[in-house]
């Protein structure tokens, strides 16, 4: 995880999670006013159903009463009881069948005269409520003597005296075409919305599909309410399995319930459209913010990122002018730049100091030996030709015993002094041992260095030492590659050179020829 990343998803999350969060909103917001308008809708339109339905039923019921009270002088004449049934059931259009019967039921008249019912005495429940309560009757709907299923509307026929002769009643086939279709059927949506009604035991007796009618609705709470003569407005699971939103009303006098539903996909289906046009609307700025918030991600990081670079290589000489060029843009990065800068710098000086220290012998202030294995390797890898001067002091022991190993010492700083002189600016004067000491001269011929030697050997015999007097040094002399091809055989030979210089008397120089074991 780097500070881009971290950025992007801060940032994002920051930009998408509001923006999710008020689309959902809206979404929820819309989703329950389109489903309250459905059920509002619903409500109002089943109460409104249910109340025309009512109308409906009373104006049959007049009509009867008044066919009912013209048929009291003529119950006896059978011509006259059809042409009465007949015109009832023409002028009003309420019914598929008018049925005229006497006290006993017995069928006195039919409309239309083809149902073959005349003389037949009928036993039907309604019937028999009819004959014994003697009053206006609508019926639970039933299986009729002429097979249909039926709800049958009565009343009775009473004389002038007030003799019960009987009574007239009107037929509803609830499963042909009936006045129910007429006065519900109309109103039939297109996307799936629908109604039915439904008796107090839940029975169908109209539905669009007429081969649902008859059919028990159970386990659907609309129905179940509306049955129990409840009106209002909820969700609800038709037979499909389909999500419903059903508004229902009951119809008071029959105990009939009118429920009218739609589907709630039909009802969302705007809805998805809607959040869709928002999503596709709100699509343009929302990549321009992405875009924005990844660029800027880049430009933020960026010099972080090319600091952090540079500090992770802090040690290679090179890191100083990649953080020097980060373009730091703003205050943070600006400061990190500066306190980078400055803590390289300072590390480099103690680093080069360091080194420098641990190559130096602190006495002399003269290379020591890992000075000595630097150049040397310098040397090698550059294939520079050398040459190499040993040097040893003459009885050094015994200046010490003498004078001392304070006084010493200065002997040995005063002769690093002159072997500093000695050298050109090229050439590496060394301290390898207690009183030993190298110079070694890049691109020095033998001859050349064996007269720096003498010139050396010449200078420290003339010094004048305090306390000490005067000391001498012994020289040998080697040349890589002349003495040998190996470097180390080529410092063997300068130690060779310089104690012959020892067994020679001292004081003086042996420069390494090539034939090995011959000095001069
Ligand atoms: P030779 O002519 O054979 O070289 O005789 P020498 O006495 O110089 O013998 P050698 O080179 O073996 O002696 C080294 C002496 O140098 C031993 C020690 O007392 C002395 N010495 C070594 N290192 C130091 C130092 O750092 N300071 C001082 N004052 N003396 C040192
Ligand atoms: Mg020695
Ligand atoms: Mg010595």
């Amino acid at each position: 995880m780097d500070l881009r990343k971290l950025i992007l998803v801060l940032t994002l999350l920051g930009a998408l999670v509001p923006f999710a969060n008020t689309f959902y909103a809206s979404y929820t917001v819309q989703r329950q006013q389109l489903m309250d308008t459905t059920l509002d809708g619903n409500y109002a339109y089943a109460n409104k159903l249910a109340k025309s339905t009512e109308d409906f039923l009373q104006a049959s019921q007049l009509q009867l009463a008044y066919t009912a009270q013209l048929l009291a002088m003529k119950m006896d004449d059978v011509a006259k009881l059809e042409e009465e049934a007949a015109r009832l059931r023409m002028m009003s259009k309420s019914f598929n069948s008018i049925t005229i019967f006497d006290a006993t039921g017995k069928v006195l008249a039919t409309s239309p005269e083809t149902l073959g019912l005349q003389g037949r005495v009928l036993g039907s429940e309604a019937v028999m409520t009819a004959l014994r309560e003697k009053r206006p009757l609508i019926s639970a709907p039933y299986q009729s003597a002429t097979g249909n299923f039926i709800v049958f509307i009565n009343h009775p026929v009473v004389s002038a005296s007030g003799r019960y002769l009987g009574a007239v009643g009107g037929a509803i086939y609830l499963q042909k075409e009936n006045i129910l279709d007429r006065l519900l059927g109309q109103h039939f949506y297109v996307d799936g919305s629908y109604l039915f009604v439904v008796d107090k035991q839940k029975r169908i007796i109209y539905h669009p599909d007429p081969r649902r009618v008859g059919d028990f609705v159970q386990h659907n709470v609309v129905v179940d309410r509306v049955a129990a003569g409840q009106s209002g407005k909820g969700a609800t699971v038709n037979s499909q399995g389909v999500r419903m939103l059903a508004g229902y009303a009951p119809v008071t006098s029959t105990g009939w319930g009118i429920v009218a539903q739609r589907p709630e996909a039909a009802t969302l289906a705007p809805l998805t459209q809607l959040m869709q046009s928002t999503l596709y609307r709100a699509l343009p700025a929302t990549i321009l913010t992405l875009i924005l918030i990844l660029w800027s991600a880049r430009l933020i990081s960026r010099p972080l990122r090319l600091l952090a670079d540079g500090a992770r290589k802090m040690e290679d000489p090179s890191s100083a002018k990649d953080i020097g060029s980060v373009k730091s843009w703003y205050f943070e990065s600006r400061e990190l730049k500066k306190a980078l800068l400055i803590g390289i710098d300072a590390f480099h000086k103690s680093f080069t100091k360091l080194r420098e220290d641990t190559a130096t012998d602190p006495l002399t202030k003269l290379g020591n030996r890992r000075r000595l294995d630097e150049t040397l390797a310098d040397f090698e890898s550059q294939a520079t030709p050398f040459s190499v001067i040993s040097i040893d002091i003459d009885h050094f022991k015994k200046v010490n015993d003498s004078h001392g190993h304070a006084a010493g010492d200065a002997a040995l700083q005063q002769l690093a002094q002159r072997m500093r002189e000695a050298c050109r600016a090229y050439d590496v004067p060394l301290r390898v041992g207690g009183e030993e000491f190298l110079i070694l001269l890049p691109s020095t011929t033998l001859a050349t260095a064996a007269q720096v030697a003498e010139r050396l050997r010449r200078t420290v015999e003339e010094m004048r030492i305090p306390k000490v007097g005067t000391i001498t040094i012994s020289l040998g002399v080697a040349n890589w590659p002349q003495s040998s091809f190996e470097v180390q055989a080529v410092l063997k030979a300068a130690d060779e050179m310089l104690y012959a210089s020892k067994r020679g008397g001292r004081n003086r120089v042996s420069v390494h020829q090539r034939e090995v074991g011959v000095s001069s």
